[in-house]
C-alpha cells in the first residue's frame, strides 16, 4: 500500500463525514422495508425517485452497529485511551480523531487497518443505498460491443457506474439524491485508454461498425 498516511487521514475524515450523512437514509430504508407490504413494494420499485431498498442495506447497518464500537475500542486500546461506547454516531465521529492519534504515535498499521476497515464500510454503505452503481458491460443487439481500438485481445467495453450524492436539503417528497450520470464508455483492458463520451458515440458506432466488417468471416462469392 504506497498511499501516504495523511492522504488517507483525509479519505478516512471524507468517508466518516458520508457515513454519519448516510445514516439517518438507512434508518429510513430499513423502516420502509419492514413496514410496506408485498404489493407496495412491488409498486415503489417502479418508482426511480426513492431511495432503493433491499437486503444490502440491513447488511451495511448491521455491519455498522456491530463494527463500529470494537473498531473504535481496539484502537483506544493501542493508546490506552479507555472510553465508552457513546452510540453510533459519536463512535464514528470518532474515528477520524482516533487514526490521526494512532499515526502520531506511530501505530501505522493500527492507523492503516482502521482506515481499511472505515472505507469497506463506506463502499458497502453507499452501494447498499445504491448510491454507487457498479459499471456495466455494454452490449447490443448483436451481442457484445468490444473496444475497436484492437482486434487482440477483444476486450468488452463497460458503461461508467453513476455516482450520487446525498442532498442533505431534500425534504419530503424531493428527490434526496443527486446523480453524477455515469455517462460514458471506456475499455477495461489495462493496456489501452479508450474512453468515448456522450458526443463521441456517433463516431465509435463507426470504429465498431469497421471492426465488426473486419473481422466478420469472408463471405463466399
Ligand atoms: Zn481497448
Amino acid at each position: 500500500m504506497t498511499t501516504d498516511l495523511h492522504e488517507l487521514g483525509d479519505l478516512v475524515d471524507d468517508a466518516v463525514a458520508e457515513l454519519l450523512a448516510l445514516l439517518p437514509a438507512l434508518a429510513a430504508a430499513l423502516e420502509r422495508d419492514s413496514g410496506a407490504g408485498e404489493g407496495e413494494r412491488v409498486a415503489t420499485s417502479t418508482n426511480v425517485h426513492v431511495l432503493p431498498v433491499n437486503g444490502d442495506v440491513l447488511t451495511a447497518a448491521l455491519m455498522l452497529q456491530d463494527e463500529a464500537w470494537p473498531a473504535a475500542h481496539a484502537a483506544r486500546s493501542w493508546l490506552n485511551e479507555p472510553g465508552d461506547n457513546l452510540g453510533l454516531e459519536r463512535t464514528l465521529d470518532s474515528l477520524g480523531v482516533l487514526y490521526r492519534r494512532l499515526v502520531g504515535r506511530q501505530f501505522n498499521s493500527q492507523a492503516r487497518r482502521l482506515a481499511a476497515t472505515v472505507l469497506r464500510w463506506h463502499r458497502v454503505t453507499r452501494q447498499a443505498i445504491g448510491l454507487s452503481r457498479r459499471a456495466v458491460p455494454l452490449a447490443g443487439s448483436m451481442g457484445a460491443i468490444t473496444c475497436p481500438l484492437h482486434d487482440d485481445p477483444l476486450v468488452q467495453l463497460r458503461q461508467r457506474g453513476d455516482e450520487g450524492t446525498l442532498d442533505e436539503t431534500a425534504r419530503g417528497d424531493r428527490e434526496a439524491i443527486r446523480w453524477q450520470r455515469g455517462g460514458g464508455l471506456y475499455c477495461p483492458s489495462r493496456d489501452c485508454d479508450g474512453e468515448w463520451g456522450p458526443s463521441e458515440y456517433a463516431f465509435l458506432g463507426r470504429l465498431v461498425a469497421e471492426q465488426r466488417r473486419r473481422l466478420a468471416p469472408q463471405e463466399t462469392a
